[in-house]
């Protein structure tokens, strides 16, 4: 397991964006995650709000969208999201097909140059790559779909489409909300040291990122890199439903297979 920082792979596009160089660097796909900077939304989205159903201006939206994919070399047309219910299903995503996937957390995908996505303001975004096959997986993960499993989910739906060994894969989790600003309930935490051992847990704080690192490393990931940037503390560079009470835009989190071949 490594760890790292969000300032550690930032790279100066328009708008700048983390450019997540472990998986750019295999070759057979590539990643990014945006930050809330170069966008044209208004407080409380300021700037680069990428989420269409959180309350900002459609067009800004859309506008910040098409600088977002513009920046990370991604077509808009073929970037699938998913409704992001809080459950642990896996979709794949195929050409042609709907790219709004409702009920689902999690895609995955080996057709060259679609780019799954996925957005947050202090969930666990989780973007995994195969070299071997080239198959790519994206995963939103809250505490609900961490207890729930979502990221072996989509390593176990990777496996049964692809043909994907856990072996072999390099999984990346993007900006989240630290244990530093992560309190839950009681019962929760306890729920969490149960299941993940002390070590993700502080009183009553929870390391959610850590959460999913391990269970990635239990089921045998290869390379598992895991930010240590907290989306609450670092205002300027995130949104953090956390910190901006419920009123706050979305990062999004994009994984490409294959962008050479698109
Ligand atoms: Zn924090």
């Amino acid at each position: 397991m490594r760890f790292w920082e969000a300032e550690e792979w930032i790279v100066g596009t328009t708008p700048p964006l983390i450019r997540i160089d472990p998986i750019c660097d295999t070759g057979v796909a590539a990643a990014f995650s945006s930050l809330r900077i170069g966008g044209v939304s208004r407080p409380p989205f300021d700037t680069l709000n990428l989420g269409r159903s959180v309350g900002d201006e459609e067009r800004n939206v859309l506008e910040n969208r098409r600088r977002f994919a513009e920046a990370a070399g991604i077509d808009l047309n073929r970037l699938h999201l998913c409704r992001q219910v809080h459950g642990v299903g896996i979709d794949i995503a195929v050409e042609g097909g709907p790219t709004l996937h409702p009920d689902r957390d999690g895609l995955i995908s080996k057709t060259p140059g679609i780019a799954l996505g996925v957005l947050t303001a202090d969930c666990v975004p989780i973007l995994v790559v195969d070299p071997r096959t080239g198959a790519v997986g994206a995963i939103h993960a809250g505490w609900r779909g961490t207890l729930g499993g979502i990221a072996l989910n989509g390593l176990r739906a990777m496996e049964e489409a692809f043909g994907t060994e856990p072996g072999d894969c390099l999984a990346v989790i993007c900006p989240s909300i630290g244990r530093c600003c992560y309190e839950v309930s009681e019962e929760l935490a306890a729920e969490f040291k149960r299941r993940f051992g002390g070590e993700v847990v502080e009183g009553r704080r929870v390391d959610l990122a850590l959460a999913n690192a391990f269970q990635l490393k239990e089921a045998g990931v290869r390379e598992i890199w895991v930010c240590r940037s907290c989306t609450c503390c670092q205002g300027e560079l995130f949104f953090s439903h956390r910190r901006d009470k419920g009123r706050t835009g979305r990062m999004m989190s994009v994984i490409i297979s294959s962008p050479s071949a698109s």
